[in-house]
């Protein structure tokens, strides 16, 4: 049994098409974990819609959503996941950061309503189960998948999670911001050991001090605990839709230079862990 993932979504903030993207992807967050059997599909950027044709042809009735939180650019194409909307299909969706504040159904179902959306959440004819935990919670998975959450400092919350299958981690630590000289000690105890870990690298640490409250980290910081933690992988994500192709090139190089572990993350590409 394999443990592998694919990247549908790589972009933060704002999906971003057009010809200076194509390397790297314009598509919002989304990610494709295979493993123990099951999908597991972390957050549902515009990646979601071509993951979803995708999760048809391959004939896959059934996959847990696990949301970091529920800004615009991680649920926008929640929508568009066509797989949602067949009667026969079962999706778990999970969010860690709503317990106390009205639950995940009642965001998606708002995303979906009159006067911003035409068609209502209650049109999806698959089962979704929607289900709320505290970040900070562990849970199991079928197949023996065991997940690990942490509260990250985002504006409204986000959930940082950790996915172990037979002896290999994934963590996928998304939108979360540092603080200049001070390691999050929620994250650094999340990561620790971990084969791969996806990261917010919104922005470089140049451009950090003057984004302070947006939410977002750095690269840089994404190496500084990586390699605090012993982690195998860093996988760079949440690309500033003001990066194109080749500031992401010149990012790549740069932190391949600082630390052989870092690889930007590319819309489609695959990963295998085990
Ligand atoms: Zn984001
Ligand atoms: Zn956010």
């Amino acid at each position: 049994m394999s443990f592998k993932l694919k990247f549908w979504g790589v972009r933060g903030s704002i999906a971003c098409p057009g010809a200076s993207y194509v390397a790297f992807g314009g598509n919002t967050s989304c990610i494709e974990v295979s493993c123990g059997g099951q999908r597991i599909i972390l957050d549902a950027g515009t990646g979601i819609r071509n993951l979803g044709h995708w999760l048809l042809k391959k004939n896959v009735h059934q996959a847990t959503l696990l949301l970091s939180h529920t800004h615009w650019d991680h649920i926008n194409g929640f929508p568009f996941f066509s797989p949602a909307f067949r009667p026969n299909r079962h999706f778990r969706i999970m969010a860690g950061h709503l317990n106390d504040k009205g639950g995940i159904k009642g965001v998606l179902s708002v995303q979906m309503a009159n006067p911003t959306f035409p068609v209502p959440l209650s049109a999806m004819q698959g089962q979704l189960d929607f289900e709320d935990f505290h970040a900070g919670d562990r849970f199991n998975l079928d197949g023996g998948v065991r997940v690990t959450t942490v509260p990250l400092n985002h504006p409204d919350g986000a959930t940082g999670y950790r996915i172990e299958y037979r002896g290999k981690s994934l963590c996928y630590v998304t939108d979360t911001e540092h603080v200049i000289g001070k390691p999050d000690q929620n994250i650094l105890g999340l990561i620790q050991g971990a084969d791969f870990v996806i990261y917010d690298s919104t922005y470089t640490d140049a451009e950090f001090p003057a984004k302070i409250g947006w939410g977002h980290s750095t690269w840089q910081e994404g190496v500084r605990l990586c390699r605090a933690a012993d982690v195998k992988t860093l996988a760079i994500f949440h690309h500033d839709p003001e990066h194109e192709d080749l500031v992401m090139e010149a990012i790549e190089s740069e932190a391949r230079s600082i630390w052989p572990g870092a690889l930007v993350a590319r819309e489609n590409i695959r990963v295998t862990l085990g």
